[in-house]
């Protein structure tokens, strides 16, 4: 099998997981990578405010045509990458890409519909998708379905004019703007989920330098799991919402509906459309939970420590992959990171291996084993009582208060280093053995 076959395999299979990006996963990409005059820049301090609009039928035509023009673009750009990869073992360039666009624009008249700077910023996505591939923190570029979430970018001249969006093409877009930012607007996505709403994610340069972390004040350790969802060091635990078992009987049923209706009919369609609107709703309100605690804990403590969890490992636990991926605990982590990041408060994570259930958080003495199961014991060496989850969300403060005073926190916020792979660890350093 050679490298090109391997490719298209690795392709075929993640074709077979497809869901989509999902809205969060765009927007803490957009935090860090941004398109502003032709490049790609890394900036710490840009933030994405996403608001809801509504646009009119006539809106929402030209929108549909703007992501059918847009989505049309990639994937026969990503097919003519393909194909010159087969033939060539080289790729395409994105200024190639772009390139392309003034003839096809001729070819195919309706191309023509969509803004043109919205075309070409799937040029550049397209490449920034060959690259993070390349670089191994991503998988290979997917065609796009019409099915699905659908969106659009516009690098510039997007503006607010009082309660409506001012969009290129579209026209002016009713918006509600729930909260106020500052700032300078770089980037706007406009986005069409399953359940047939439309969003704005707006990146904004407030011009402001990321204040530079410290971590004098309170230390807080969280622990995560799966009857309570947090615990922390201060002994305070936060229950596990479980969203998804409240909502499992009226999705099982509206699935079964939709299995029942006549391929291609309209009716299969409405039923399609109730089933993306519970899982829209289930996944809103796993987001809810999630900001509101995420945010308790950065506004009350000034060092965040969690424990570094593989959760791509675990889900593999058929048993518990359900109960895991609706935890949501990777949102959490990188939500906790980034609003840490910008108040200038310092979020580290401890090595997962690190024995944090099993040390005695009074004397080190570290247990043989301890079964899940267990949840409370006596330390045999100083005979304290110990709630399992507290004790380890304990161990873990400890951990990364120890790790801090090493000082090593200055190497962790080096300026361009790119993540190898996922989301970005922030792991300084491994634990003493
Ligand atoms: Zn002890």
């Amino acid at each position: 099998m050679n490298k090109f076959e391997h490719l298209i395999k690795c392709q075929q299979k993640s074709l077979a997981f497809s869901d989509g990006m999902n809205a969060d996963q765009h927007i803490d990409n957009s935090q860090n990578l941004c398109y502003h005059k032709g490049k790609f820049m890394i900036t710490a301090m840009y933030k994405a405010y996403k608001f809801r609009i509504y646009p009119n039928t006539e809106q929402e035509i030209a929108l549909a045509k703007s992501f059918g023009c847009c989505r049309w673009f990639w994937n026969y750009s990503l097919n003519l990458c393909q194909e010159t990869y087969q033939s060539t073992g080289k790729g395409l360039t994105r200024g190639y890409i772009q390139g392309l666009l003034p003839s096809l624009k001729k070819e195919y008249e309706w191309l023509t519909d969509a803004y043109s700077q919205c075309l070409q910023v799937v040029a550049l996505n397209l490449s920034q998708a060959y690259q993070n591939f390349f670089e191994k923190r991503a998988k290979l570029p997917r065609f796009k379905s019409k099915h699905g979430r659908q969106s659009i970018s516009y690098p510039a001249n997007v503006k607010f004019e009082e309660d409506y969006l001012k969009l290129p093409k579209i026209g002016l877009v009713y918006c509600v703007r729930h909260r106020e930012f500052e700032g300078t607007i770089k980037t706007v996505t406009i986005s069409k989920n399953p359940d047939g709403k439309y969003y704005a994610s707006i990146l904004v340069d407030d011009g402001k330098e990321s204040p530079h972390p410290s971590s004098d004040g309170k230390a807080i350790g969280v622990d995560l799991g799966l009857t309570h969802f947090a615990i922390t060091s201060n002994g305070s635990k936060y229950d596990n919402p479980k969203h998804f078992a409240k909502h499992q009987r009226n999705l099982k049923r509206k699935q079964q509906k939709l299995s029942r209706k006549k391929k291609g009919s309209i009716n299969r369609q409405k039923a399609k459309h109730k089933v993306a609107k519970v899982h829209s709703k289930i996944s809103r309100c796993r987001e809810d939970f999630l900001h509101k605690l995420s945010r308790k804990i950065v506004n009350e403590n000034q060092v965040i420590a969690v424990e570094n969890l593989n959760v791509k490992g675990m889900v593999r636990n058929h048993n518990l992959a359900k109960a895991i991926s609706d935890c949501g605990w990777g949102m959490f982590c990188t939500m906790l990171k980034y609003k840490a990041e910008w108040e200038g408060k310092t979020y580290i994570e401890v090595d997962r291996f690190f024995p944090s259930s099993k040390t005695c958080n009074v004397c080190l003495n570290q247990v043989g084993s301890l079964p899940l199961d267990v949840r409370t014991w006596t330390c045999e060496h100083c005979k304290t009582i110990h709630d399992r989850d507290i004790n380890a969300a304990i161990n873990i403060r400890d951990e990364a208060l120890r790790i801090l005073s090493l000082g090593t926190s200055d190497t962790a916020y080096g300026g361009d280093v790119r993540p190898k792979g996922g989301r970005k660890s922030v792991l300084r350093q491994s634990p003493v053995k």
